[in-house]
């Protein structure tokens, strides 16, 4: 497994590869990996010939009172889960090789980041949008691996791709959960014991949200309500929001139809975790 800190060691690399008719799947990541990256990088490596991990905590993707600086990170032990998992290539630039000076150029869109994440986030999707973008630009991948843990962020990189005419296919993957339902995330280590066990109050929140939905239950509004009462209950628990929307486009519904996100994000102390569930309605 090579490991690359610079866009021109990739470049050489895949470039290689590409000649010699090697398609490349590929797993953008902040790294500190779990078993939800692990899933992302054995789709991959089902699917294509060559796998290539980024592991980069993206600056421009995070708030100025956000958590980039305590975010967690561990090269060493990430690079023994690439490896494990048969990855090929893990490319882990700096943020000055990522952003050098004078960088201004950025990607962005109007839709699908108004609401949800974007709401309290406001800056986040256009760092994300911007990375990506770079990294397809320096990766090249025939398909990249998203998971549906971060669904909004799934629905933009598909739009980015389809508005931007990109020739990559936007591979999304089911969320991982640990086995009481807590769905995995670097952030998880933020979490004080206490703070661990009211952390499920995410998943129990969307369960209940299942429970009205399979009972026949299609009042947007209904099911908002119940979601919060429930993340209410917990004492540890401060809701940033819990909504739902169509999936395709991240707009409100009143009432469910078709593929919808059930979403939450919510404040366990100090930590922002977030979850939600895609329902298709018939
Ligand atoms: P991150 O390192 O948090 O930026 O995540 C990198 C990729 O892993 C993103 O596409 C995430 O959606 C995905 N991911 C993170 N957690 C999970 C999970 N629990 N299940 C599936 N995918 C995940």
């Amino acid at each position: 497994m090579k490991i690359c800190e610079t866009i021109e060691e990739v470049r050489g690399i895949v470039g290689e590869w590409k000649k010699e008719g090697k398609s490349v799947g590929f797993v953008p990541t902040m790294g500190y990996l779990h078993e939800g990256h692990q899933s992302l990088m054995e789709a991959a490596r089902r699917e294509n010939d060559r796998v290539v991990v980024s592991i980069f905590v993206n600056p421009m993707q995070f708030g100025p009172t956000e958590d980039l600086d305590s975010y967690p990170r561990d090269l060493e032990r990430d690079c023994g889960v690439c490896r494990t998992a048969g990855v090929d290539l893990v490319f882990h630039p700096q943020p000055e090789e990522m952003y050098p000076d004078g960088f201004c150029s950025y990607a962005d869109m109007n839709g699908l980041t108004g609401e949800l994440c974007g709401r309290t986030r406001p800056t986040h999707f256009r760092g994300v949008q911007t990375v990506v973008l770079k990294l397809f630009h320096i990766v090249t991948p025939d398909r990249a691996y998203f998971g549906q843990k971060d669904a909004q962020q799934l629905a933009v990189i598909r739009r980015m791709v389809r508005d931007l005419n990109l020739d990559i296919e936007i591979c999304g993957c089911p969320i991982v959960r640990e086995p009481d339902g807590l769905a995995k995330s670097s952030r998880n280590t933020y979490l004080s014991p206490e703070e661990r066990q009211a952390a499920l109050i995410l998943s129990k929140s969307l369960a209940e949200a299942a429970r009205l939905i399979d009972g026949g239950e299609r009042d947007a509004g209904a099911i908002r309500k119940k979601m919060r009462e429930k993340i209410a209950e917990e004492p540890l628990a401060r809701l940033d929001y819990a909504d739902i929307v169509r999936f395709s486009d991240i707009t409100p519904v009143d009432r469910l139809e078709g593929e919808v996100l059930v979403a939450l994000a919510v404040y366990i102390g100090k930590t922002r975790l977030i979850d939600n569930m895609i329902v298709t309605v018939e």
